[in-house]
């Protein structure tokens, strides 16, 4: 019997990682909404897309394929901070953790948050800046003097503008 060539293959569900998903996860949301007073981006925007059961309802669209993964579904999920507060007040026990991670794996696998300066500061930071230590040390030691400067800096000012008060009065 004759094995199928790949392209005549089924794709993998690891292809969409929300697809690939558990879908009793997907579809543990009751949109009862007690989540939301707990969501510092709910809470700023008060906009229902900003809120975890928005997200939600966006990761079940893809996982339903009514969604593409668009650059706007990759902003929301990187707008989330990814707290979790909603699931502690979730009643349901959804499992926000588990979705939020296949979300973003699915905009990471799709590259549509792609550009040449997302690009250059993610191999400075990941292929870089973390892979040495004494880079990281070195960062540290800049920010410290950074900070160290500012201080000085805010000291003279001070006493600069006592010397003016006395010398007014
Ligand atoms: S993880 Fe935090 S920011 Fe994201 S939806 Fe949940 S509560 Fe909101
Ligand atoms: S995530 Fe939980 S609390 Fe929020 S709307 Fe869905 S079921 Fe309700």
């Amino acid at each position: 019997m004759s094995q199928p060539t790949p392209s005549t293959l089924e794709p993998s569900p690891i292809d969409s990682h929300l697809k690939g998903l558990d879908y009793s996860v997907v579809q543990q949301c009751m949109h009862c909404g007690l989540c939301l007073p707990s969501c510092p981006t709910y809470e700023l925007t008060q906009m229902e897309k900003h809120s975890p059961r928005g997200r939600i309802a966006l990761m079940r669209a893809i996982a339903d394929d009514e969604l593409e993964v668009s650059r706007s579904f990759a902003e929301e999920m990187y707008y989330c901070l990814g707290c979790l507060a909603c699931m502690t007040a979730c009643p349901a026990g959804v499992n926000y953790a588990e979705l939020f991670e296949h979300a973003r794996a699915e905009v990471e696998s799709k590259n549509v948050l792609q550009s040449p300066k997302r690009s250059l500061i993610r191999r400075l930071t990941i292929s870089w800046l973390f892979t040495e230590q004494r880079r990281l040390q070195f960062l540290g030691d800049s920010n410290a003097l950074v900070s160290a400067i500012r201080i000085a800096d805010f000291h003279s000012q001070h006493r600069y503008l006592e010397t003016h008060a006395q010398t007014i009065a």
